[in-house]
């Protein structure tokens, strides 16, 4: 499985920082990795983070509604973001379920649309602090792939990707065999579900991966990939990870 490198520039970035995409693009051009790159971008810099891109990198989006079309004043469908030139998108994002209430159905209504649409999706799960302090990490990780994961296509080269909520933004990655027990877990729950295919969907990590500790996490059975967030604002960090692959 070809490992999937993909930034969340999150609620940052100005038609300025367009030229942190172009830099990315060059550098894969320049020296082709052994990974699939992906930016998911503000939706408001999709169509010109793609034309900088120009097809080298992929340009994603961080939500998507699951309505087509209609009365939804604000909101973007999975279609829209296909037509401005996005390949795929973020769901389930841990700051999208804390701060706009998204449930796993939520989740999974969309995780739907985006297929429906033609897009990728990094489903995202992860457990809160409290939650691992409990013991239940792997129990939280298990119901949201339960919830938010749709039954209903191929899921290959598509990605879940695993966000401890306390490892997000602060510095704090967890150990190598507490990434290495989550992933082994979401790899058995998709197992469960949906056979073989399941072997072929990437399970990315997520939560402070930084050009330092690339390498070591992305060695780790079971990690397909990386989802990042701060490293990938600035092009020389981020190329630095999509170069430890
Ligand atoms: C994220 O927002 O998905 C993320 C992993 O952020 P960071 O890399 O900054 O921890």
């Amino acid at each position: 499985m070809r490992p999937w490198i993909a930034g969340n520039w999150k609620m940052n970035g100005l038609s300025s920082q367009l030229g942190e995409i172009e830099a990315i693009a060059a550098s894969v051009m320049a020296a082709p990795p052994h990974a699939d790159v992906l930016i998911c971008v503000p939706a408001t810099l999709i169509t010109r983070a793609a034309q900088v891109a120009a097809a080298r990198i992929g340009i994603g989006a961080q939500n998507c509604d699951s309505e087509v079309s209609g009365a939804f004043t604000g909101d973007i469908s999975a279609e829209m973001l296909k037509d401005a030139g996005a390949s795929a998108v973020i769901v389930g994002h841990s700051e999208r379920r804390q701060h706009h209430g998204e449930t796993n159905a939520m989740v999974a209504a969309k995780a739907r649309a985006a297929w429906r649409a033609g897009l990728l999706t990094i489903i995202c799960i992860g457990e809160t602090e409290s939650q691992r302090k409990d013991g239940k990490a792997l129990s939280v990780c298990a119901d949201q792939i339960a919830g938010s994961v749709p039954d209903g296509v191929a899921l290959a080269a598509n990605a879940l990707a695993y966000e401890p909520l306390w490892a997000i933004g602060t510095g704090h990655v967890p150990t190598p065999e507490q990434i290495v027990q989550v992933h082994a877990h979401i790899r058995q729950c998709l197992a469960v579900r949906w056979g073989a295919a399941a072997d072929h969907v990437r399970i990315l990590y997520g939560g402070s991966v930084k050009p330092d500790n690339a390498r070591a996490i992305l060695a780790l059975p079971e990690v397909g990939g990386a989802l990042i967030g701060g490293a990938s604002l600035k092009a020389a960090e981020f190329e630095a990870i999509v170069g430890a692959v």
